[in-house]
């Protein structure tokens, strides 16, 4: 499955969780795509900044319309914190719970 997860607000709660997910779905042959709401003038921070959380992943892609990236790329899943980008389409949401549980 090809799996879209945020990095504020999600990979950013819990690093080490996210590593260890990561990393056991690209070794079981999972796609993983980061997909991030931020600027593009700094990818390479945020690539700095995911390698030193240890995440695992395939593509890192910056965007605004992760619904529309989601629907191109053929994602099955996405984990975000803000369900607003994924309103309009069938792509399923699973909302970060370590905020929920705050
Ligand atoms: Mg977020």
């Amino acid at each position: 499955m090809r799996i879209a997860i945020d990095v504020d607000g999600v990979i950013t709660e819990a690093p080490e969780f996210f590593a260890v997910m990561t990393r056991a779905m690209k070794a079981a042959g999972h796609e993983i795509h980061i997909v991030t709401d931020f600027d593009e003038h700094f990818r390479e921070q945020r690539e700095k900044e995911l390698a030193a959380y240890g995440i695992a992943y395939h593509t890192l892609a910056i965007t605004r319309d992760k619904l529309g990236y989601c629907r191109v790329n053929g994602i099955g899943m996405a984990i975000d914190d803000d369900v607003c980008y994924f309103e309009d389409g069938p792509v399923p949401v699973v909302v970060n719970l370590f905020r929920m549980n705050q």
